[in-house]
């Protein structure tokens, strides 16, 4: 039995008919890039964010550049990142031309390390990046706190949100996308909302904002042929926009079938004493875009699994701050022991909408076994 880590195959197979549908409307419009299905998508997402305005890109690194933009970040700005999460996250902020300045992460749920943030808050700190990461959205409110105020309201530091694996999760009954003064989401195929090519959004409540990035991702224009200020081609091509409308409609329901593996999960490992289950932060609605369990010899569990042909997955093997790409910074093994620990104790479990219950029981058998044969 072969179990992968992701099953798009399935999600496809529910929209196959929607989104042919779609596709024949684009085409028959001739409109393949923004036009009206980017323009519904636009309006739909920003509704089931809980904003006011959704902008669609070309991805989610794009989505991040253009957020931190818009909000005027620049060269000299520092930038709080966690050390732990998807280099995407930093490199949004060196491409906007700001250094990142890496915090630990917090040794229960991983997520950004409130205080440790805080505490890096400096006179050229613009932002801060919290990222929901795994499915669950950071304690963004208490970085406000810690701020003074709610975001982007202080003077201080803004707060953009890394939404890109936290489509459709809640924090309070707010929404994933809803925090901080603007956030950006990632739409990469295997995302909890997933296109079938590079594709991402900014959210914000802000119109001043929104209006800033819908211009920044069309050559800094508004008007054609007036370029009023340096400006990009990131767009959100109607083809995603198709897919990903079909998608959304059925998120909550395929976001509650994550969430019922990750239950059965939890109590197919609560068995094995070594294995650490995922925390989740009280007030957070999980979206389990990963099932991510910490076990001791890692590696040789993961090969285990992967000789089962399990599809166990490490998120993230190097923490941002020891890859080569910011060997400049001058850190060094021991910086962020959280975020370190964690590159060497976690595995991804298989999860998606579909996964089957027999499918989950395998997986863990066949961790509970390499762990024994240790
Ligand atoms: C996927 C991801 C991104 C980047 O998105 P792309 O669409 O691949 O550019 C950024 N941040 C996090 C946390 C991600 O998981």
């Amino acid at each position: 039995m072969k179990i992968p880590l992701v099953d798009l195959a399935w999600q496809h197979d529910q929209i196959a008919d929607e989104v042919r549908a779609g596709l024949d409307r684009v085409v028959a419009e001739g409109a393949f890039i923004l036009g009206p299905e980017v323009a519904s998508f636009e309006q739909e997402f920003a509704r089931a964010s809980g904003v006011a305005h959704c902008v669609g890109v070309g991805s989610g690194t794009d989505a991040l550049e253009l957020c931190l933009r818009a909000a005027g970040v620049s060269v000299g700005d520092e930038v709080v990142v966690p050390a732990n999460t998807f280099i995407a996250s930093a490199l949004a902020v060196v491409r906007a031309g700001a250094r990142p300045v890496f915090v630990d992460a917090d040794p229960d749920t991983h997520l950004i390390d409130v205080q440790a943030a805080l505490d890096r808050v400096g006179p050229a700190t613009r932002a801060i990046l919290p990222v929901d990461l795994f499915g669950q959205i950071a304690p963004i409110e208490q970085l406000a706190d810690g701020l003074g105020g709610p975001a982007g309201t202080a003077a201080g530091p803004i707060i953009v949100e890394d939404a890109a694996q936290s489509q459709g999760a809640r924090r309070h009954g707010r929404h994933s996308g809803s925090f901080g003064s603007i956030a950006g989401t990632s739409f990469y195929p295997g995302k909890n909302l997933g296109a079938w090519g590079d594709a991402g959004a900014v959210m914000t409540d802000d119109a001043e904002l929104a209006g800033r990035v819908r211009r920044l991702r069309q050559y800094g224009s508004e008007t054609k042929y007036e370029h009023p200020e340096l400006g990009f081609n990131s767009r959100l091509d109607s083809v995603q926009a198709v897919v990903l409308r079909a998608k959304l409609a059925r998120l909550d329901a395929w976001n509650q079938l994550r969430r019922e593996a990750a239950a059965r999960y939890d109590v197919l490992l609560a068995d094995l004493p070594d294995v650490v289950r995922p925390e989740t932060l009280p007030g957070n609605e999980h979206v389990w875009h990963l099932y991510t369990v910490r076990v001791p010899e890692r590696d040789r569990v993961l090969a285990a699994l992967h000789a089962a042909g399990v599809g166990a997955g490490v998120h993230y093997p190097v923490p941002i701050h020891l890859q080569g790409a910011f060997a400049g910074h001058g850190h060094r093994a021991g910086d962020f022991p959280v975020a370190e620990a964690a590159a060497q104790q976690l595995i991804s479990l298989p999860i998606y909408p579909g996964i089957e219950p027999a499918q989950q029981e395998r997986v863990v058998s066949v961790l509970a076994d390499a762990r024994a044969a240790a």
